[in-house]
């Protein structure tokens, strides 16, 4: 299986190296000076500086090779300064940077969306538009939804997270940090149950009937689905926790949807480009979405987003009606080309299937051997594990064991609605001997974490 080392792309060596503690002292150095400089609304999860990163690993200021298991949070997947985007890349930068594609347009927009159009789920007739990042996608899905239907109800799940703009905030579930004293809010925003197999009051094996019923008794009760423009959700909740809903509770949503005019778009940012074994999540359960949001991983780090619908609700808006200063930027376009030819090329759905089979046994073994380990769950390159107060199911903060993997040079986040979840997004192109080096300094967190709770 190949790695980092695709063809012709400058190496990184590909292994974990320490020479300082972490953070080292140029590190320290830079976090000084960012305290001064940049406010800490923007939060730090390792406030390690990054000098080269490439393959499975990010080369900081001090000398340390640290195993990324993090990818940018989901935008690297096909690994970091991946060749073939380099090389678009730098061949862009030096024809034009930039012409507006709303004043005079260039080719790779069209291709970029054609490919999108043909790689999401369903063969109807598509249509796409480039934005700058999730949040913009999100609230462009819902502006059309919105002008298409004539309806104006958003529906949104709990633990849910689709961005931080006024719009996007509203949708995301979580106050601390997101929405606190930010409001107020979009109106016209309701919240349905998420199908969470592990926190479902009667059990797993009664989640997604039980949760889908409750949407859509709170649709019919509280909203009525005529009043209802688009129902919204990620099919793997990301910052939520990696929430994967009880099998059969995205069809039984979309096919209510189906039958109420009701736009379901499927929130594909964190899930999206071969990340969960499949190009993207919906595949999983066989699902079409009217509408697909995607950012993260689309062009290796540039950014870029997208949204992409059915022509019918597509064309709907008047002309003008949408766009933006820097959406679809040459060179964002011209990165994201290049990350759906490493997609194909590389072989990287298939590959985030194998690290999967290589990550979900060893996290289960973790779960069979400490009491902290609550549930393991996720689906190809997209795993977790959630933490608990032994013998209940009360989060424990992940917080001590990102750290203690940190300082190891393991890069870890946490995410979920309780902050008691790890979470793992390694580059798709990182080789096998790092996953399993990172799973080895995980695993010795988790064990010392445990002995002192
Ligand atoms: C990250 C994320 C967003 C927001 O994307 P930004 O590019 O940070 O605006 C929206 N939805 C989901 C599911 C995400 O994971």
């Amino acid at each position: 299986m190949s790695t980092a080392t695709t063809e012709g792309g400058p190496l990184l060596p590909q292994e974990r190296r320490l020479v300082t503690e972490i953070p080292g002292p140029k590190s320290r150095e830079l976090f000084a000076r960012r305290q001064a400089a940049v406010p800490p609304g923007v939060g730090t999860i390792l406030p390690v500086f990054v000098e080269r990163a490439g393959g499975g690993v990010l080369v900081d200021v001090d000398g340390n090779s640290l195993i990324d298991f993090a990818s940018g949070i989901a935008v690297t997947s096909v690994g970091n300064a991946a060749p073939r985007v380099v090389e678009r890349v730098r061949e862009q930068v030096g024809r034009f940077t930039h012409t507006c594609f709303m004043v005079t347009p260039y080719e790779s927009y069209v291709a970029v969306c054609e490919r999108l159009n043909q790689l999401t789920p369903g063969d109807h007739e598509k249509r796409s538009i480039l934005v700058n990042s999730g949040a913009e996608a999100v609230e462009n899905a819902i502006k059309i939804a919105r002008h298409a239907t004539g309806r104006q109800a958003v529906v949104v799940f709990d633990h849910a997270y689709h961005g931080r703009t006024l719009l996007t905030m509203t949708l995301t579930a979580k106050n601390v940090p997101y929405k606190h004293r930010f409001g107020p809010f979009a109106p016209e925003v309701y919240r349905a149950p998420l199908a969470y197999p592990f926190r479902w009051p009667t059990g797993p094996e009664r989640c997604a009937e039980e949760a889908a019923a409750q949407t859509i008794d709170m649709i019919d009760k509280q909203i009525g689905a005529e009043n209802v423009a688009a129902v919204i959700i990620e099919p793997i909740a990301g910052e939520g926790g990696f929430i994967v809903p009880a099998r059969g509770f995205l069809p039984r949503i979309a096919e209510f949807c189906r039958e109420n005019g009701i736009v379901f778009i499927a929130d594909e940012v964190q899930t999206g480009f071969a990340r969960t074994g499949h190009m993207f999540a919906c595949e999983d359960e066989g699902i079409v979405p009217d509408i697909i949001t995607t950012a993260k991983a689309i062009a290796g780090g540039l950014p870029l987003a997208a949204v992409t619908g059915r022509a019918e609700l597509m064309d709907s808006v008047h002309p003008s009606g949408l766009g933006g200063t820097y959406g679809g930027n040459p060179l964002a376009c011209e990165a994201a080309l290049a990350v759906f030819e490493t997609i194909e090329q590389e072989k990287l759905v298939e590959r985030a299937r194998h690290i999967g089979e290589v990550m979900l046994p060893r996290l289960h073994a973790l779960k069979e051997k400490y009491r902290i380990v609550g549930d393991v769950r996720g689906r190809g390159a997209m795993t977790a594990i959630e933490l608990v107060v032994p013998g209940t199911k009360d989060p424990l903060p992940a917080a001590d064991v990102a750290k203690r993997c940190h300082a190891e040079g393991l890069v870890a986040l946490t995410a979920g609605t309780y902050g008691n979840v790890l979470r793992f997004l390694p580059p798709l192109v990182i080789p096998d001997h790092l996953l399993e080096e990172g799973l080895s300094i995980l695993e010795k967190a988790i064990a010392e974490h445990d002995k002192t709770v």
